[in-house]
């Protein structure tokens, strides 16, 4: 992303008018949206800002089984399941993603994870771990979302938050009346993105 005054040499930028893509000719845009989920700090440094987000990893099993045993997304006190298809279900535990750091054990987790979830639904203990991945979500630093234009970069906006599937498509609603007339709903109000650091 290119910002029409030079970051190197300015302060703040004024306006972001220009992306630059791998193999792609520049091309000028209005608007660019920051929703690059957990890399979207990675992409707001590209013009210069500070989004700070936190480092919150969790791990998500998914098994395959001859029956599936919930409809719906089922919250137990210790696991949670959801249906993935045919034969198909996705495992999640808050519990186990507190257990996560840089020297954990995956496999291990993996099949602590299928435990807990063959404890609220037996059918699962027979259940074949097909693929285990540790995702991190995109959280703010404060834990809200991060919707709107970036005051000093005209042209910028985020659309960042944790709780995405559920809260995509209002944000994508609100966000594009922003873009379009400048209008902040009450909604996302409070979650300003220039309550984060300036760009610089
Ligand atoms: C374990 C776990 C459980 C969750 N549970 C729930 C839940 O129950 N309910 C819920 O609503 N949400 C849940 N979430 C959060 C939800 O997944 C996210 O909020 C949502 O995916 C955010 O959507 P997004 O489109 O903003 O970002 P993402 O889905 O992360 O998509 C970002 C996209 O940007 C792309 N990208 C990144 N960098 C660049 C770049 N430099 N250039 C081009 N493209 C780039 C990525 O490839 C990706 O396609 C969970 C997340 C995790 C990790």
């Amino acid at each position: 992303m290119r910002p029409a005054a030079p970051s190197s040499r300015c302060s703040a930028p004024a306006q972001l008018n220009e992306l630059a893509f791998h193999n792609i000719k520049e091309c000028f845009v209005d608007a660019v949206v920051n929703a690059a989920g957990p890399a979207a700090h990675k992409v707001a440094q590209l013009v210069g800002r500070t989004l700070p987000m936190r480092d919150e990893p969790g791990l998500l099993d998914r098994v395959r089984c001859e029956k599936v045993p919930v409809r719906r997304v089922m919250h137990a006190p210790h696991v949670e399941l959801r249906p993935d298809g045919p034969g198909r279900v996705v495992l999640h535990s808050r519990e186990i993603d507190a257990l996560i750091d840089p020297d954990s054990n995956l496999a291990e987790l993996s099949h602590r994870l299928c435990r807990l979830a063959g404890d609220v639904a037996p059918t699962l203990c027979d259940a074949e771990l097909i693929e285990a991945m540790i995702a991190w979500r995109p959280v703010p630093v404060d834990g809200f979302p991060s919707v709107g234009r970036v005051d000093d970069l005209a042209g910028y906006y985020e659309a960042v938050t944790h709780s995405g599937i559920t809260l995509g498509p209002i944000i994508g609603r609100l966000l594009t009346q922003e873009i379009i007339d400048g209008t902040v709903d009450t909604l996302i109000a409070p979650y300003r993105p220039s309550r984060f650091e300036a760009v610089t």
